[in-house]
């Protein structure tokens, strides 16, 4: 099978060809998605795929795995046919690609019959570039007919399967619907298929290979070191909601960036919510015990940037594209390395630097082993395995990217400068006289009680249990008084995690001698202990990939940035990061681009991006400078976007909180009341109005806005197009608020596209 962690080029490809693709491919990926240049084996997958050859990718999330299918999709004829389980991330992709300017659409079972037609009359008019489905419905009947019309009349470009681990029955996540795939290449054997996932052992490899029929295929396998993700564990302290407080608002910074906090059960999702929102922290919980409606609720206000904060249960995370995420926590022990690397990897998507978190307490260990208790005896073992590896990871002083990667069978060599073991190595302290003073004092008290007990007895406790007991007769009491309980505590769990001391799980926890410990009693080995660590050191040491480049004045800018972006995302009822990411915008707070060409040269800005918010967001950028003192440049005209770039959207987009406000407009309600009562901004309401209006739902916006005005509005947007509210502000005059205009433009939209 193919190379391994390559980011070489194939051997199958001459250095000719490569430069004839060089710039066409690099200019197609800023031109389309403002990047400049491509991530781990992007190009290379590319450049497969153009050839009609099958590959399979296997790359971290985050990774950039979307694009290997999208830039093909947009450099050939025909349309190319996304297959994914995941219903609820189809529309996020569509709408990020319509921000880019791509024609992309989805069938999926939201949709209603009358939708369908609707999008596969936009495919076949040979509109649409990408179409995204699930996999149960490739295979109907209507479908394949469907399919069949649209390779004769347009064509196929590729087939993309993502999340392609789940063809595999020795992946995590099987879908029996995905073993029907195989019939793809039977019936468009020429169609090259480019299969994409983020887990991948070797058998899972070789599987989707032969499942999907794959013929001779590229197979791309990234590496899986995310580089950007500073990774901490955090010993668990008594008061542990203060110390978690005290983390979220380090991690989240002046710029209040994003996080999620995971805990193991529901219930703690509710405490640490509340706790948070206590303290003024803004947080939203998730977990399966919330009915959908709400759980929709808080993971829209998570992605748009509504609440910083979401706390939740693992059921959270599958399916979300937030690349803006900065922070990861796990306030709870992870269930296991895998599991636990893909949790933490949702933080910075974007590239941006980010932190992962793990809180480790021994009491949540203790709760585990329990629970692992009730288990069957096979899944005992494993489960006991699992645990092992997160208490090695946590406990270990080694670096935390090795641990992780060595999981995924990849070499790493140390020190990584990004994990707080690197940059903040714990000193080791030899204490095997302290473990043979524990280790006797345990059998002097003939092997009957906890660790508690021992330690008062090692720390000449006069409680009156141990007097009674005798106990301060005994060699060892009082010979431990030199070290904190704490100590003591510490090295009691090394002690039984490195086998030398067994504690009973029979609920009483009781220690007991093994056959190892005499190697400690007799000096035949010795114990070495990582000094603990303190929640404020991880706290004060620097990450590598900390923004420690950028300025005051340019941390200033960004917020502002911040702020415009937002709103621009809330005007079009999107989340924020579908504008731009953190990393365009912290491009543009140290660049500060006031003209097109310096903004088309920032990340993220592609042709579409240019023309649609280059004016508005170097304006803002010029004004902080003429503020700040700072070089301004006069205004230069921005291109305007090619063909109509603002499609209305269709009733399959409409959500259901947009839905919910209609049926209250229905009601009789006004806006405000609206608002009122469902506890919204008024001009969330609006939007929800305006999105409705555009999608043919029957408002009368004669109610809403005056016959006159309309007109006035009207006549605004066929002067300058109706791409940009500020434009036809610009033109109506600032007696016209922008919530009129939207829902005049929303109509105006619907009349004429
Ligand atoms: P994956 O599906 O592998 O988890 P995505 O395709 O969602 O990852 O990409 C993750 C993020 O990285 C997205 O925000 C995407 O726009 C961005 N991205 C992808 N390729 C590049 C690139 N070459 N340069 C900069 N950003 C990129
Ligand atoms: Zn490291």
């Amino acid at each position: 099978m193919g190379n391994l962690y390559t980011s070489k080029t194939p051997d199958c490809m001459s250095t000719s060809a490569m430069s004839a693709h060089q710039s066409s491919l690099e200019d197609a990926l800023k031109h389309f998605f403002g990047y400049e240049k491509f991530r781990f084996d992007q190009k290379f997958v590319i450049e497969q795929v153009l050839k009609n050859k099958d590959a399979l990718v296997v790359m971290p999330t985050g990774g950039g795995k979307s694009l290997c299918y999208q830039l093909p999709a947009l450099l050939q004829s025909g349309l190319a046919i996304v297959i994914s389980p995941l219903i609820a991330l189809m529309q996020d992709q569509v709408t990020a690609l319509r921000d880019n300017g791509i024609e992309a659409t989805f069938l999926n079972s939201t949709l209603s019959s009358d939708q369908a037609a609707s999008h596969q009359k936009d495919i076949l008019s040979g509109k649409t570039k990408l179409l995204y489905i699930a996999p149960e419905r490739l295979f109907t009947d209507a479908f394949t007919n469907f399919l069949g019309q649209v390779s004769n009349r347009i064509g196929i470009s590729i087939f993309a399967i993502d999340e392609a681990h789940c063809v595999s029955e020795w992946g995590h996540d099987f879908r029996p619907e995905y073993r029907q795939l195989f019939q793809i290449k039977q019936r468009y054997p020429q169609v090259p298929i480019i299969a994409l996932t983020a887990t991948a052992t070797a058998r899972v490899r070789r599987d989707i290979t032969q499942q999907l029929r794959l013929r001779d295929p590229a197979i791309y396998v990234s590496s899986f070191n995310r580089q950007n993700l500073y990774y901490e564990v955090i010993q668990k302290e008594k008061k542990a909601h203060t110390q978690l407080i005290k983390t979220i608002q380090h991690h989240q910074g002046e710029e209040k960036g994003s996080g999620i906090i995971y805990c193991l059960s529901r219930k703690h999702v509710s405490e640490v919510t509340q706790k948070l929102q206590q303290n003024n922290i803004q947080a939203v919980p998730y977990h399966a015990g919330l009915s959908s409606k709400v759980r929709e609720t808080n993971q829209n206000k998570f992605i748009r940037d509504n609440s910083q904060i979401i706390v939740a249960t693992v059921a959270f995370g599958m399916g979300i594209n937030k690349p803006d995420v900065r922070f990861v926590i796990h306030y709870d022990l992870p269930r296991n390395l895998e599991s636990y690397y893909q949790e933490a990897g949702r933080a910075g998507r974007d590239g941006e630097p980010a932190r992962c978190t793990v809180f480790f307490g021994w009491g949540d260990v203790h709760t585990v082993k329990y629970l692992i208790g009730q288990k069957s005896n096979d899944e005992q073992r494993i489960a006991q395995q699992q645990l092992n590896q997160i208490i090695d990871y946590a406990e270990s002083s080694i670096c935390r990217r090795k641990i992780q990667l060595s999981y995924f069978g990849e070499p790493f060599d140390p020190p990584c400068s990004n994990c707080d073991n690197c940059l903040n190595p714990s000193p080791k302290e030899d204490w095997t006289i302290e473990a043979q003073k524990f280790l006797s004092c345990v059998y002097r008290c003939d092997q009957r009680f906890g660790m508690n007990h021992i330690i008062d007895v090692l720390r000449g406790s006069r409680k009156k249990r141990i007097l009674k007991l005798r106990q301060d007769q005994l060699s060892t009491y009082g010979i431990g008084k030199d070290r904190t309980p704490e100590e003591w505590k510490l090295l009691c769990r090394t002690l039984i995690y490195q086998n030398y001391l067994e504690e009973t799980s029979d609920g009483y926890s009781v220690l007991k001698l093994n056959a190892n410990s005499n190697r400690i009693l007799r000096k035949l080995a010795s114990v070495e202990i990582s000094v603990a660590k303190q929640i404020d050191r991880p706290l004060t040491v620097k990450q590598k990939t900390d923004n420690t480049d950028l300025s005051a004045a340019e941390i200033s800018l960004m917020g502002q940035l911040k702020v415009l972006r937002k709103q621009l995302a809330d005007e079009q009822s999107v989340p924020p990061y579908i504008v731009f990411s953190d990393a365009s915008l912290r491009q543009m707070a140290q660049k500060r681009p006031q003209t097109p060409t310096d903004f088309s040269n920032i990340s993220g800005v592609g042709n579409r991006k240019l023309a649609q918010y280059g004016k508005t967001f170097t304006q803002a950028i010029r004004d902080f400078c003429e503020a700040n003192g700072l070089i301004t440049f006069p205004p230069e005209s921005f291109p305007i976007a090619a063909e109509n770039p603002y499609q209305p959207i269709s009733k399959s987009e409409i959500t259901a909180t947009q839905i919910q406000t209609y049926d209250m407009y229905q009601s009789g309600l006004s806006l405000p009341d609206i608002a009122l009562k469902r506890k919204i901004r008024l001009t969330t309401v609006n939007s929800h109005i305006a999105k409705l209006i555009e999608a043919g739902y029957d408002i009368d916006i004669d109610r809403l806005v005056k016959v006159e005005r309309q007109t006035v509005i009207k006549k605004a947007i066929s002067l300058v197009g109706a791409q940009s509210l500020r434009d036809i502000r610009e033109e109506t005059g600032d007696t016209y608020d922008y919530q009129e205009i939207k829902l005049v433009r929303a109509q105006w939209q619907r009349e004429n596209t």
